[in-house]
């Protein structure tokens, strides 16, 4: 029988698949929408998140709020998870034995949500999802297919924060990924619902678009 993702997440609160159990505050599994057509996945939990079991609740997080809030998209209408759901300590970066023990949750929570469209953030959440050495740079600003998904990758909101800020080249190429998702998800809903006037209000997405492909995703 197939299992919610609230069933998924509750099993995964209690996982101790890797070391990374012993340091954490709480599982952070994933936060939003279970049918949402778009799902963005980070690297792992920060301090913040750690502390408040969600994902991009720090200052990465605000940005990434706010990057949703200009292309009409508010959090709850999306899914925000991480590549491992228990914070690094010191927020290193995760290593491989991490990962391997922590897909099996990325990968039902793919299969259950079965969002039309990925953004990874970073490279780290790129390299893993992609399945390639490239790095952020070369990736972003194109769209990628990854079992029979849209993959979208863009710069790590906190790559921002500590580079060069608003100001700077990133964030302005953030802005244009961003962009690019959402001309994706307008175009997904129009191919759904050919003739159709937009189902939302200008400035946001029409996103809720009913029954996607029961797709395997492995
Ligand atoms: N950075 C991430 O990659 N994920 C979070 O949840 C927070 C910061």
């Amino acid at each position: 029988m197939t299992r919610t993702l609230a069933q998924v997440a509750d099993q995964a609160s209690g996982c101790t698949k890797c070391r990374l159990a012993e340091g954490r505050t709480q599982v952070v599994f994933g936060a939003g929408a279970p049918d949402a057509d778009l799902v963005f996945i980070g690297e792992g939990p920060g301090f913040h998140e750690d502390r408040q079991g969600e994902p991009f609740v720090g200052a990465a997080g605000q940005l990434l709020t706010r990057m949703l809030e200009a292309i009409g998209l508010s959090r709850e209408r999306v899914y925000i998870c991480n590549i491992v759901k228990c914070r690094p300590p010191g927020n290193r970066d995760p290593r491989p034995d991490e990962i391997e023990a922590c897909t099996p949750w990325l990968v039902e929570q793919l299969s259950l949500i079965q969002p039309r469209v990925i953004v990874t953030l970073g490279n780290f959440a790129t390299r893993f999802v992609l399945d390639t050495p490239s790095g952020i740079t070369r990736l972003r600003g194109q769209i990628h297919h990854w079992h029979g998904r849209t993959v979208i990758p863009t710069f790590h909101p906190a790559a921002i924060l500590h580079g060069g800020g608003e100001r700077s080249r990133q964030f302005e190429l953030l802005r244009d990924d961003f962009q690019l998702v959402r001309r994706v998800l307008d175009e997904a809903a129009a191919e759904t619902h050919p003739g159709d006037r937009p189902v939302a209000p200008p400035g946001e997405v029409a996103i809720d678009v009913p029954e996607l492909d029961q797709l395997e995703l492995f």
